[in-house]
């Protein structure tokens, strides 16, 4: 299965609010404190979305090719960096197989990707004294399939993560991707003391 974590966040509600105040003036009163909720819906509403750049949400995942490609179709407010198959040799053989498919097709996908997995450790050693190293390394990938896994961490502001929540927790998404998205909107729907939870709602998320 693909994983998520949230390794860590930045900003809340009240860091949203008092980007927009800036306008005006961030100095807080209970006045002002009672009506954030209030606020935050009408920014999400009209459409004047950055103050909500000011919050960050930091992810590791681990995912297949197809998700890590979805994932770095996303430029704006998006920042990625991936485990490299390059600078080290991928040790691990993580990958998945989709539970939804018949056990058959399973075993058949499991099989390939057992080969495929073995053959690239092969040829990481067998072309290392003709090609050296480096290049045996990020060559011999070729012969990993679509549903191995790579490590990445993102960073998303919260405004580019709603515009990935819009696009990928969606039924036209690839459901990999779909479910991934799933998984980072609860695990930030958990934070402790719900920091977003205006936020959330005012863009129809919580
Ligand atoms: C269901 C689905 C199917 C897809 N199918 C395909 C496919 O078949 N092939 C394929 O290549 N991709 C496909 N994609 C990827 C899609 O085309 C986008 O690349 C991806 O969703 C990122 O969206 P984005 O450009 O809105 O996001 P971001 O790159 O994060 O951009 C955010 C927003 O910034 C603005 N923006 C960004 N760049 C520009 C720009 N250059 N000019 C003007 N405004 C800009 C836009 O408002 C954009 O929505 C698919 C996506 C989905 C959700």
């Amino acid at each position: 299965m693909n994983k998520v974590e949230l390794l860590g966040h930045y900003g809340s509600d009240l860091t949203h609010a008092q980007s927009a105040w800036t306008s005006t003036t961030r100095d807080l009163t209970e006045e002002k404190l009672g009506r954030i909720d209030k606020l935050l819906k009408m920014l999400a509403t009209e459409g004047h979305h950055t103050p909500f750049e000011k919050s960050s949400l930091h992810f590791l995942v681990t995912v297949d090719q197809a998700t890590h490609i979805h994932l770095l179709k996303h430029r704006i407010g998006v920042s990625i960096n991936g485990e490299s198959a390059r600078y080290k040799e991928l040790k691990e053989d993580k990958y998945i197989i989709p539970r939804d498919w018949p056990k058959d097709a399973q075993e058949v996908l499991e099989n390939y990707t057992k080969d495929t997995n073995a053959a690239y450790h092969l040829l990481v050693e067998k072309l290392t004294p003709q090609l050296g190293r480096k290049r045996a390394k990020e060559s011999s990938r070729f012969m990993k399939m679509m549903n191995s896994q790579i490590t990445m961490d993102v960073m998303f502001n919260w405004r580019s993560f709603y515009h990935f929540q819009k696009l990928r927790n969606d039924g036209h998404a690839q459901k990999e991707v779909r479910e991934l998205a799933e998984e980072m909107l609860n695990q930030v729907k958990q934070i402790e003391g719900n920091p977003f939870k205006q936020t959330l709602k005012a863009f129809k998320l919580g």
